[in-house]
């Protein structure tokens, strides 16, 4: 079977989260990266424990009812800093614990990635910024010593956003190469970067960015929301425009395929992180 693979992609456990993983693996996809959501309300100390440990069974039960690879990741959302705790020191420390306890069951190979973590992607105060900046710096240097891959969600990122962050990646022993900017926009594509883009699944965002000659991964950030039905990339958006690459670009299309589907991700998660 021809591996087709989402970098990131949401379900919500409360929902049902199948009918999404259905529509996906209809349209021929074979691969998700499945991303924690955030939770509200009362954060309590095992707020993290929680979260991972429903987020990894929810994985686990998608991969044998459905059959299809599943790429866990798992990480303290960046909103939660100052959303969820009493105060934003409150929120650092609570967030680098989200990121201790994410490392320990990627060692334990319980879960691939620590994501999504970073920035918020609006203007917030300065204040909250050096914070966030501040545990992605320290997620950096937990994840390097055991060349774990990092996702972040940021601010769409201009040339100073994207030199800042690869900076405090290499400063923090972090290779760049498994940093990856989700939701990335195509103009990202044309900076002089070593981190790695991964960019919505729609049609002029594929183009624009192909035009840079770059690789790239390709997502929906997609989440199973039925109140929200048509405000996230639909669960098959992956699937149907790879198709549709395939069609429209030839030999540059599948050369964008081959390293969307295989190369990127197998450097980041490893090649046995995948059955397809
Ligand atoms: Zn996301």
């Amino acid at each position: 079977m021809e591996r087709i693979f989402d970098n990131h992609f949401h379900l919500n456990f409360h929902n049902d989260y199948m009918n999404s993983v259905m529509i996906f693996r209809k349209a021929g996809g074979t691969s998700l990266n499945l991303t924690n959501l955030p939770v509200h309300g009362d954060a309590t100390s095992d707020h993290y424990a929680n979260l991972y440990e429903k987020h990894i069974r929810m994985a686990k039960d998608v991969k044998e009812r459905s059959g299809i690879d599943v790429i866990i990741t798992i990480g303290p959302y960046p909103l939660d800093i100052f959303t969820l705790w009493k105060d934003i020191s409150e929120g650092e420390e609570m967030a680098g614990k989200g990121i201790d306890l994410a490392v320990k069951l990627c060692r334990e190979g319980k879960a691939n990635a620590v994501g999504e973590i970073g920035r918020p992607h609006f203007p917030v105060d300065h204040e909250i910024i050096a914070a966030c900046n501040r545990v992605m710096e320290y997620a950096f240097i937990q994840c390097s010593d055991s060349n774990i891959p990092v996702i972040l969600h940021t601010e769409d990122l201009n040339a100073d956003g994207a030199r800042e962050i690869e900076t405090m990646a290499v400063k923090n022993g972090m290779k760049p190469e498994m940093v990856v900017k989700h939701h990335a926009m195509p103009q990202a594509l044309l900076l002089d970067s070593n981190l790695v883009f991964s960019v919505p699944a729609n049609r002029s965002a594929i183009r624009d960015s192909m035009d840079s000659g770059k690789a790239f991964m390709l997502e929906t950030d997609h989440i199973n929301d039925p109140t929200n039905p048509g405000k996230y990339l639909p669960a098959d958006a992956v699937p149907k425009r790879a198709e549709w690459i395939r069609q429209e670009f030839g030999e540059k299309g599948e050369k964008l395929l081959r390293e969307a589907f295989f190369s990127i991700p197998e450097r980041l998660f490893g090649e046995n992180s995948f059955r397809i």
